[in-house]
Parts: C-alpha cells; structure tokens; sequence
C-alpha cells in the first residue's frame, strides 16, 4: 500500500512538509458527543488519524460540545470506545467546553477592537435582515453600540440577565458580504441550560463557528479537515484566526461519506433508536461502528472500506454491499467452519445400524496452513438437513435430493434419496436415505460422483442456537431521499429470527470460548458468517449473521 497514490489532502499535507512549513502535522477528530459513530464518521477518523499516521506527528481527539442540550457523557464513552476499538490512538483528549473560558477572553477581545457587538434583535428579525444571496443585509440598529457599552451588556449575558434568545454577540464584517455566512454572523447565544460538563457555571455558549477554528488554534491544528458543507464557513474561520491574531490553523474539505440502503445522519440514527424501529444504537442493523461490531465486522474490514473508498471532492453514494465484500475477504480467511441447519427436515439413513455413532473430523479452517486444528463431528442415523436441500420434483440442475438423487454429506458419506414421507397436509416431514460406507470423506474408494455437499447435523447430538438473520435496513437506496419520512422505508425483513436452528456439538461451547477468543467467528457452511451476540448465554446460544457467503443483492 505504500506504493499507493496520495490522496488530495495527504498531497497538500506531504508538500507542506516538503516546503517545510510544518516540521511535523497535527490533526483532531471532533466529533459532537450526540449520538454514536457511524460508518461516515469511520471514513473522517481513518482520514485524520490516518494522516498522522503516514506523516510525522499526532491526532487529537476533540468532543465538539458546545451545545449543552444534545450531549451526553454516554456518547462521550461510545466514541471513546470505538475509535480505539477501530484501531486509532488519539495524543491528546479535549473537550470544546475546557475552553469555554479562553473563548470567552477572545469574544472580548473582538469587542475590544470593535470587531463584535451585541445584538437585541430575535432570531427572527435577524433572519429577515440577512439578505439573500444576491442583495446585502441590512445593518441591525444595535450595530454601532460603543465598546464599553457592548463590554458591559456581554458580562451581563454571561451574569444571567437575560432570557434565552433576547441577545447574541455578533461579529461585525459587513451586511453586504458575498459569502452570507459573513453578514455579522452571531458568535455567542443565551441558553440558560446544563452542560454535561461544566453543569450550570454558563448560560451563554459559543457558536460552532466561534468554537471550532479557535479550539484547533489553541492545539496548533495544522490541518483542520472538515465535510464540505463547511467550505462557507471557511472564510469566517481564517477571518476570526487573523482578528484574534492566533495560531494559524488551516481549513480542508472533503465530501461526505453515504451508504446505500441506510441513513447517516445520528438526528436520524437517534429517531430509529427512540422510536424502537432498532433494538438500540447498537443494533446490528444500524451503520454505526458498534451495530457493526455486534454485527460481527472487524475493524480491519472497516478500515480496508475507508481505504478503499479514498475521500472525494464531491459528495457520492457508497455500495453497502462494497463494505459486505471486505468482511467477508477478512472472515474467510479467519473464520471457523461448522454446521447449522437453520430450517431443519429430518432425514433417516435406512442402512445405518440403529444405535450406532461414529465420529468423523472436521478441519476448522481450511484456508490456513495446519487447518487451525479440527474438531469431531458425531454421526448417526438420523439427521437434520436443510428443507431447502431436499426437492420433491427438483429440476435437472438441481444437485442436492430428490427421489433416486445423490449428494454427499460434508465430511461424511455420499447417500442416495430412496423415498420421503408426508404429513397429513401433505408436506414432506422425512426423507429416507441409504449411504454408501465406502464413500467416507478422505478414504472413498466408492467410485461415485456427485456433484453436491450438503451440511447436516446428528439428530442425536445436535444443539440448538438462535440465529438472527440481517437484510438491509431500508427497503431503498437513500430513504432521506424519498417522499414522506425515511423511516416509511424501513424494510420489514430486515431482520428474521430463528429460535430453533441445530448446532453441532462443538458449536455449543462458541459462548464460553469468548473468553480466550474474543474474536473467534464462524462460517456456518453454506449459511454465511457469524457471531456470538451480546445477548447469547451459555444456556441460550444468540448467533449474528454478519454476511452471506455471496454477494446476494449483486445487480
Ligand atoms: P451528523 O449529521 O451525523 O450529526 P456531524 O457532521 O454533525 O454528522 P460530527 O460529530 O460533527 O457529526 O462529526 C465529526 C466529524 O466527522 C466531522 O469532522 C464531520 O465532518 C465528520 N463526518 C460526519 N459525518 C460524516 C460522513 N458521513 N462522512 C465523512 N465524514 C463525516
Ligand atoms: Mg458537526
Ligand atoms: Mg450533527
């Protein structure tokens, strides 16, 4: 991968150096403690901590919480976890709120040059002054106020003179200004409320755009990286920099990172969570970086996602099935192969001896060297197979059982269908088999061939497991596209769940081997990939499916 091109920012990163601007980077991720991450946020975090990781120097992890009335301490934590669990090491922790006071000396220090004033006006009434894109503001009566009188009214909204919403503090640039984004835009607002960190020692707090630019000066950010949505506010972020006279930090944009099929928005995320549409932020249907955790990614797959992905100038839309085709790269090469039958029919092998068992082996991996060992498989007379694995009138390609077909069980025998019974409705509840003892897998002298396998577990032995079943969130590409609300879109199948699916045997100890392999996952073959989730027991076994084998919603 060193060989890779450089990307837009790592190429105005690596002339920086080069020019020796900088003798080593800084950058932060800073995150708004109001939700979970998600898989846009994974793309930011890979970004800027993967800068700092290819370049000489380091990575800050900031919360951006300015606004006290959507943080909470619990998101805080959620972050925390997940970027370290992603794989990223941040220098420094900071919190936007440990500034609060060195924000306020510079808001004065902007009304002592005459740069800020404060404002009467109502949101309202700011907003009609604002202009449009193509004629100027008009200036707010207030504007001229003398320095001491705005010095003395700011102290008094910090003091809790002032109701919610009767004053703001606003930069003074110019009503006429091109970008609207400069028309005295509003620095400080008054909102009598608790923060999760500084509790009730403010009632007025900066703006994004009076918090943001000045918290990277004040960690010698060099290269601020940010989505484009803030290429307007650039201006005003370089202006406030230049007035304030500090350190100068520098502002990149990049698009916005979507996935098909689900929303990227934490508003939204947060919606599907308090109105039960998911189990919890970390439901493994949600894109956030913990409902793909428990949904069985790995952190590598999300990092070999971002990487692939790259960044872009223009905002664009991602193939989930793309993030699909990175996990399963990984768990084929990781995972453990057992059996499950997960719509079990039973089948009879008419010439197996009653009473009889025999233990067969099984590789656990047979993608790497050694097969990381492999366990017993206990066989008898009668098993659970797949429903779908048995067709009463199969058509010709078909090469499982039928009436006189052939298949051979994995690790087992080859058998032959010879008969199957019906209920009284008329459904198939057994098929009769006879096997052929010279056809055992790894000695068959049989000289039969047949072209399917099937997986099977001994009705004997078998275990049982729920086994919970993913599809995709929405039921459309982009639900915050579509007419009505997003979650009109949410799709019914998303997730099917098996109370009663057979394991064999060695399956059943998936929960306890957690402790010394908390990373073990399995291929239950034909099935896809699992997990052990969060809600499994030693007495209730819970399995996730991270992915099928194939890519099923290939176009
Ligand atoms: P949301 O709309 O989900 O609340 P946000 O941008 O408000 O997103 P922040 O917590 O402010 O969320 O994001 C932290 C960082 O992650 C920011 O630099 C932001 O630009 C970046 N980021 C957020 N969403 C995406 C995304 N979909 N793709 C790439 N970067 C993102
Ligand atoms: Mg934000
Ligand atoms: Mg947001």
């Amino acid at each position: 991968s060193e060989e890779k091109s450089l990307n837009f920012i790592e190429e105005i990163v690596e002339a920086d150096l080069r020019e020796g601007k900088y003798d080593k980077i800084i950058t932060r991720f800073p995150p708004e403690p109001n939700g979970f991450l998600h898989i846009g946020h994974a793309s930011s975090i890979c970004l800027n901590f993967g800068l700092t990781e290819k370049f000489k120097g380091y990575t800050n992890l900031r919360f951006d919480d300015t606004n006290p009335v959507t943080e909470e301490t619990m998101y805080v934590d959620a972050i925390k976890k997940d970027i370290a669990w992603l794989g990223f090491r941040w220098e420094n922790e900071h919190f936007a709120s440990d500034y609060f006071d060195t924000l306020y000396a510079y808001a004065v220090k902007l009304i002592e040059k005459g740069l800020a004033y404060v404002d009467d006006l109502s949101a309202e009434e700011l907003a009609k002054q604002k202009g449009t894109p193509t004629e100027p503001g008009v200036n707010s009566p207030f504007r001229d106020r003398s320095v001491a009188e705005n010095l003395d009214l700011f102290e008094r909204m910090k003091a809790g003179e002032f109701a919610d919403g009767s004053h703001t503090l606003r930069a003074k640039i110019d009503m006429a200004h091109v970008n609207m984004i400069m028309r005295d835009p509003i620095l400080y607002r008054i909102k009598h409320a608790k923060h999760h960190r500084t509790g009730d020692k403010w009632c007025v707090y900066p703006m994004y755009d009076f918090a943001h630019g000045q918290s990277d000066a004040i960690e010698h950010v060099t290269h601020s990286v940010c989505t484009l949505e803030f290429v307007p506010h650039r201006d005003l972020y370089n202006w406030l920099i230049e007035k304030l006279e500090i350190y100068p930090s520098k502002q990149y944009e990049f698009a916005r990172r979507n996935v098909n099929f689900t929303v990227t928005s934490k508003r939204k995320l947060l919606q599907l969570v308090n109105e039960k549409f998911v189990s919890g932020w970390d439901d493994p249907r949600m894109p956030t970086i913990s409902g793909l955790r428990r949904r069985g990614f790995t952190p590598s797959s999300i990092r070999n996602f971002c990487e692939r992905i790259g960044i872009a100038k223009r905002d664009n839309l991602i193939e989930y099935s793309l993030l699909e085709f990175f996990i399963r790269e990984d768990l084929n090469k990781t995972s453990w192969r057992r059996m499950a039958v997960l719509d079990p029919i039973k089948m009879v092998i008419t010439n197996y001896p009653e009473g009889k068992e025999e233990l067969l082996r099984g590789e656990n991996n047979p993608e790497v060297e050694g097969h990381d060992g492999e366990r017993e498989i206990p066989f008898s007379r009668e098993l659970w197979i797949e429903r779908e694995d048995f067709m009463e009138n199969p058509p010709k390609k078909f090469f499982r059982l039928g009436p006189g077909l052939m298949s051979r069980l994995k690790h087992a025998y080859i058998v032959r269908c010879d008969d199957f019974v019906k209920d009284a409705e008329g459904n198939v509840i057994e098929i009769h088999c006879t096997y052929f003892p010279e056809s055992k897998s790894g000695e068959d002298t049989s000289g039969l061939k047949v072209k399917g396998t099937m997986h099977w577990v001994s009705v004997k032995h078998a275990k049982t497991a729920e086994v919970r079943l993913y599809d995709r969130l929405f039921t459309v590409e982009e639900p915050d596209r579509e007419e009505g609300d997003f979650k009109d879109y949410i799709n019914p199948e998303s997730l099917v769940v098996i109370k009663k699916a057979y394991i064999e045997p060695d399956l059943a100890n998936a929960q306890k081997q957690l402790a010394e392999h908390p990373d073990r996952r399995y291929q239950f073959i034909r099935k896809g990939y699992f997990c052990v989730d969060k809600d499994s027991t030693d007495e209730h076994l819970v399995f996730n499916r991270t992915a099928t084998l194939k890519d099923t919603w290939a176009k």
